[in-house]
């Protein structure tokens, strides 16, 4: 049962936080309360009734505990209001006799629902008032202290866990722990020496001491992983790489006189900050953040173009095989005959760009593993297959990560380690992270920022579709897609799924509103989403809620294609379908069908979420739209607004006005700024997500520290780590530090770090 704490060690006993305290006569308020969940609570007892079970042997105990502080003498005894609730014991003689009216007692367990009013039965319970209580450790902690709570299970319960922390104390021998905390920070900022912390934090003699504590771990934390960032980076910046410096008149002067468009100021003070990486005999290591539709792709182009003027060759990675067969096709086009050497009507001091992805047909893929090993090929676009160990290059000087979160530290020193000389390397993102998150996850790499939009773009505009209110707005949607198309536009529109295994409902978008609606099981969920939702602290389970809910009902791709066939407006109008399901050469005849505008209307998923670019595609649909997180609504609506038209978004949802999912619509609909909405989205989620999903379960990675919180902390932290190495690199006279860097990056940062 410890295993599932992953509590095994004295150390990891130390290490359980307490979730929260609680004062000594402070009530945990019931309506907190999720349902089905375990929770521990500290509740008064209000009465006690012991009777035997009419149709079974035994007895059933019933204790009415409350959450409000009250004398019981004036309280109705049967009432069982919202700050009333009736726990059942089954054949519990000693409950029956330690819990009695006025007691205070911890209480955990699952919370369930009976006729209506939540319960629990048969729950583990601690008195509080008890002489011995759970756990003193300490001389300080009278009765005056505050209780902890531990983050529990049912059988591993709070109380159980504060016996256990008791006994890991008297394990320790203090002298013998070294404190990774330097004692020159711990002094600056008036921290409590290393056992002390570890008492406050489980038992300190008031909340004030508890947050200094915690704040003290949560500064070690951050130390240990910015040390650990400072110090890969350092050793980074000294591996050697080949210098790619700029070449005059050479392809990339060339490029640049026929670019229809002048880059932007932002563009150019990037690109000469490029230049400049380029040029040096260390790798690069850049991470160019700019919102959807910044125009980071000529950015980061040039640079490739200023590696094959130097003689080396540049690789594009991208996240999904439709994207790269877009850059393929696009860097091709942006290139015209300096593209096509060795081809007639190519220009013989250009380059060759080709395109490697894992589901090419055998010749092709022979054909262009031949230019990358020849290297002919300056440009190779491809997916992640592209680091794979049969792709041999002939002199690999960038590689070019677009869009890509997923591309962590690992695969970063995986291209680094490749060989003698490390590429440079340019990770390219249109998430706007919060610089701490940046400085967390990203901290060995330099950020750039592509202020702005280039000039010229038309804004878009985005509204909520509420079916549910207006159902009648359906037939608009297709009508107003049909308009659009007859204009010369194109459009598209957007599934959260691609089909349902069943049969296809027979029913319009607003029919199935009334299904949604009726859905008691969806209901239950929405209500537990709503209330839940209700506190800020809760409101990451109501989007979740919202977000995890079962597919069924949610429209689909298919169900879409077969909705524009009835749909009389949409008549005539050339249709396609794409989404992850399809063979890959089909996918990308789609995708260029509709980059040269044969398809008038793109039924897909998100596979459009990222990078995809047609400029003439000005009408956006996104069905389900609650389905989706902001971040993924704004990517997804960055495609379109890219061309000299006026474009617009509706967000359609069947979900009834007040229901929590439609506050992110709402947030995506309000502004374009990615900035803004990042923050948005952070408010309604917490930045776990950011970094990925193993923070939810169990331990997260980053324990204590919480990037978003944090920010001074890690901001000091980062400083203290630079000066630390500065006169230590190696960390030999900060061996607590150095040992407890080893023994967190082993644990679980590993898959931190991967993650990236
Ligand atoms: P993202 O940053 O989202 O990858 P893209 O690189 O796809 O954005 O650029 C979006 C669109 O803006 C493209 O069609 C591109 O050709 C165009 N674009 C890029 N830079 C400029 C500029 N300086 N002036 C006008 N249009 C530009
Ligand atoms: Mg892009």
């Amino acid at each position: 049962m410890a295993d599932s704490m992953n509590l095994h060690t004295v150390g990891d006993l130390l290490d359980h936080v307490p979730r929260r305290l609680v004062k000594r006569g402070e009530l945990s308020s019931f309506d907190d309360l999720e349902l089905e969940a375990h929770a521990t609570l500290v509740a008064e007892v209000v009465s006690v009734t012991t009777r035997r079970m009419r149709n079974r042997k035994g007895s059933i105990t019933e204790v009415v505990i409350t959450d409000r502080s009250q004398h019981s003498e004036h309280q109705v005894i049967s009432g069982t209001g919202d700050d009333q609730m009736t726990l059942s014991f089954f054949n519990a003689y000693t409950a029956a006799r330690e819990l009695s009216s006025g007691v205070h007692a911890l209480f955990s367990g699952k919370v369930s629902l009976y006729k209506g009013k939540r319960t629990m039965t048969n729950p583990h319970y601690a008195p509080l008032d008890a002489e011995d209580d759970i756990g003193s450790l300490d001389v300080m902690a009278d009765a005056s202290s505050p209780i902890p709570v531990y983050p529990a299970t049912a059988k591993l319960t709070s109380d159980r866990i504060a016996a256990a922390v008791k006994a890991a104390f008297s394990e320790v021998t203090w002298s013998t722990v070294p404190d990774p905390l330097p004692p020159g920070v711990a002094d600056r900022h008036g921290y409590p020496d290393l056992p002390t912390a570890y008492r406050h934090l489980h038992r300190p003699p008031d909340e004030r001491s508890w947050y200094r504590a915690k704040a003290r771990f949560r500064h070690t934390e951050a130390l240990m992983l910015q040390t650990a960032l400072v110090r890969r980076r350092r050793a980074v910046n000294l591996r050697p790489a080949r210098p790619l410096p700029p070449t005059p008149q050479g392809i990339l002067d060339r490029f640049d006189q026929q670019l229809p468009f002048e880059l932007t100021p932002a563009q150019r003070s990037v690109g000469e900050q490029l230049t400049e990486d380029l040029s040096r005999e260390h790798p690069m290591n850049r991470l160019l953040q700019g919102d959807v539709g910044a125009g980071k792709t000529v950015v980061a182009l040039r640079a490739m173009l200023q590696a094959v003027d130097a003689g080396a060759q540049a690789a594009l990675l991208a996240p999904t095989e439709v994207l790269a067969a877009q850059h393929h096709a696009s860097i091709q086009a942006a290139l015209g005959p300096l593209a096509q050497a060795g081809t007639l009507g190519g220009d013989p001091e250009g380059t060759r760009v080709v395109l490697l992805t894992g589901s090419m047909p055998q010749s092709a893929r022979k054909r262009a593993l031949l230019e990358i090993a020849s290297g002919q090929a300056g440009i190779v676009v491809g997916t992640h297959a592209l680091l794979s160990e049969t792709v041999q290059f002939f002199e690999l000087g960038l590689v070019v990560v677009d869009e890509q979160h997923r591309f962590g530290v690992e695969q970063r020193d995986r291209l680094r380690d490749a060989g003698e000389l490390s590429p440079h390397l340019l990770v390219m993102t249109a998430t706007p992270i919060p610089r701490t998150v940046a400085m967390t996850v990203f901290g060995d790499l330099d950020v750039s920022v592509l202020e702005g939009l280039p000039g010229g773009r038309r804004p878009i505009t985005t509204h909520v579709v509420g079916l549910f209110e207006h159902p009648r707005w359906e037939a608009r949607i297709f009508q107003r897609a049909r308009e659009e198309i007859e204009a010369g536009r194109q459009v598209y529109f957007v599934a959260p799924k691609i089909g349902e295994d069943d049969a296809v409902p027979q029913m319009t978008l607003a029919e199935s509103v009334k299904v949604l609606a009726a859905a008691p099981e969806l209901r239950a969920r929405r209500d537990s989403a709503k209330r839940s939702a209700a506190g800020t602290a809760k409101s990451r389970a109501g989007s979740e809620a919202a977000a995890q809910e079962p597919g069924e009902g949610m429209i689909s791709t298919r169900w879409l294609e077969e909705l524009v066939e009835a749909s009389p407006a949409l008549a005539g109008v050339s249709t396609a379908a794409l989404h992850g399901r399809l063979e890959a050469p089909e996918k990308t005849a789609t995708m260029e069908g509709f980059a040269a505008g044969e398809i008038g209307l793109l039924v897909c998923t998100t596979v459009v979420e990222v990078g995809v670019d047609v400029p003439n595609a000005t009408f956006m649909v996104v069905f389900d739209a609650d389905r989706f997180g902001i971040s993924q609504l704004h990517q997804l609506r960055g495609r379109i607004g890219r061309g000299e038209h006026a474009s617009t978004c509706l967000l359609v949802t069947r979900r009834e006005p007040g229901h929590p999912s439609r506050d992110r619509i709402d947030a995506v609909a309000a502004t374009t700024d990615g900035f803004e909405l990042a923050q948005a989205d952070l408010t309604l989620r917490r930045e776990g997500d950011i970094l990925g999903d193993a923070q939810s379960g169990g331990r997260s990675t980053l324990r204590l520290l919480r990037a978003l919180d944090d920010v001074k902390i890690i901001e000091s932290a980062r400083q203290e780590a630079m000066e630390i190495l500065d006169v230590d690199p190696t960390l030999e006279r900060h061996w607590g530090l150095a040992l407890a860097i080893e023994a967190y990056l082993d644990e679980d940062t590993e898959k931190y770090l991967e993650r990236g």
